[in-house]
């Protein structure tokens, strides 16, 4: 059964909804995961970690360690060879590959190092795009959308087109599209790894506050240390493993 709850810091408007009973929101036990069949390259080695309801966690690594195999594999868009690995009690290692294609639609919001948005989309057309998977009503999909671009101060830009915005504003976009599908979890691809160093920290910190404010769980992977500093928890992933301390630490 699920529990809807309301989010402390807007007590009117966000409700998320989050399955009763359960800890942790991601329970990755063991994870092993390869690439290749004659030379192999072994990633990750027995990963395991948890993230409770309302973390915002980042996963952080040098380029080549494996952060792009967890977030798949957190993501849905992959499975571990290996362990074990749930979301909010489901096990992904258990779903078929539509089950996966749904989950992943349904209950993930992903935003993107390079913002991926429909350069023929506006920006609100953007966020309702997103939406249209969920069933929701057409009336609802607009002002969802308008509600999220309102919160990520993209308000009077919501005609514009993708090449119409910089950077910054793209991603704030993404973080609405994310946003306004009140997912489960939102999983984040290095969300800065393509903003001046200003930028990234006025994106990061908005992004931060206003998943806490909605009482979202986030995983972050970034190699960028200004995501480490907002972060609640950082994990490092050292020879295929997740540590708590780590390199340049
Ligand atoms: P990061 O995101 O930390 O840069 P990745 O998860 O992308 O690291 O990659 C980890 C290692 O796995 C790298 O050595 C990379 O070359 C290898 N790798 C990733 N994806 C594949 C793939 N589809 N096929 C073969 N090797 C891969």
């Amino acid at each position: 059964m699920d529990l809807i709850v309301e989010a402390a810091a807007a007590p009117n408007r966000d409700l998320i909804r989050i399955p009763s009973n359960q800890e942790y929101v991601v329970e990755a036990t063991d994870i092993c995961k390869s690439y290749g069949n004659g030379v192999v390259t072994e990633v990750l080695k027995g990963f395991s970690f948890q993230a409770r309801q309302g973390e915002f966690l980042t996963i952080f690594g040098p380029s080549g360690s494996g952060k792009t195999t967890v977030l798949n594999l957190i993501g849905a868009l992959d499975l571990p060879d290996s362990g074990c690995l749930r979301i909010c009690g489901e096990d992904l290692m258990r779903m078929g590959k539509r089950e996966l294609t749904r989950f992943r639609a349904n209950k993930l919001g992903f935003i993107f190092q390079f913002y991926n948005l429909l350069p023929t989309l506006t920006a609100l057309e953007n966020v309702e795009a997103g939406l249209e998977v969920l069933g929701l009503k057409r009336k609802e999909i607009r002002a969802r959308a308008n509600h999220y671009l309102e919160k990520v101060a993209m308000a009077d830009k919501i005609e514009k087109y993708p090449t119409q915005l910089s950077g910054g504003e793209q991603q704030r976009v993404a973080i609405a599209r994310a946003l306004a599908k009140e997912p489960l979890l939102v999983l984040a691809d290095e969300p800065t790894g393509n903003l001046d160093t200003k930028t990234a920290d006025v994106v990061t910190s908005l992004m931060k506050d206003l998943i806490r404010d909605i009482g979202l769980t986030c995983i972050v992977v970034s190699h960028n240390p200004g995501i480490k500093q907002i972060s609640d928890r950082v994990l490092y992933i050292v020879e295929g493993k997740a540590a708590t301390h780590g390199y340049a630490d």
